[in-house]
């Protein structure tokens, strides 16, 4: 799965809610996040981003944010 991090807070772009051919993103408190169990991983919607929030959960950074996307997402 894909995660959305830190750097997505108040950004104003939507551009990888747009790419994301299984709509799995949904937006949290003040972030967008990505349903860790709807993403098929594809990997579209991590160049469109253009804070570079979008990290697959391979990447360390990516880790610590997984639960909080995963809450988010379940929280509609
Ligand atoms: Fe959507 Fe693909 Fe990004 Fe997952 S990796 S959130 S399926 S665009």
């Amino acid at each position: 799965t894909y995660i959305v991090t830190e750097a997505c807070i108040k950004c104003k772009y939507m551009d990888c809610v747009e790419v994301c051919p299984v709509d799995c993103f949904y937006e949290g408190a003040n972030m967008l996040v990505i349903h860790p169990d709807e993403c098929i991983d594809c990997g579209v919607c991590e160049p469109e981003c253009p804070p570079e929030a979008i990290l697959p959960d391979s990447d360390p950074e990516a880790e610590k944010w997984l639960e909080l996307n995963k809450d988010y997402s379940e929280s509609w």
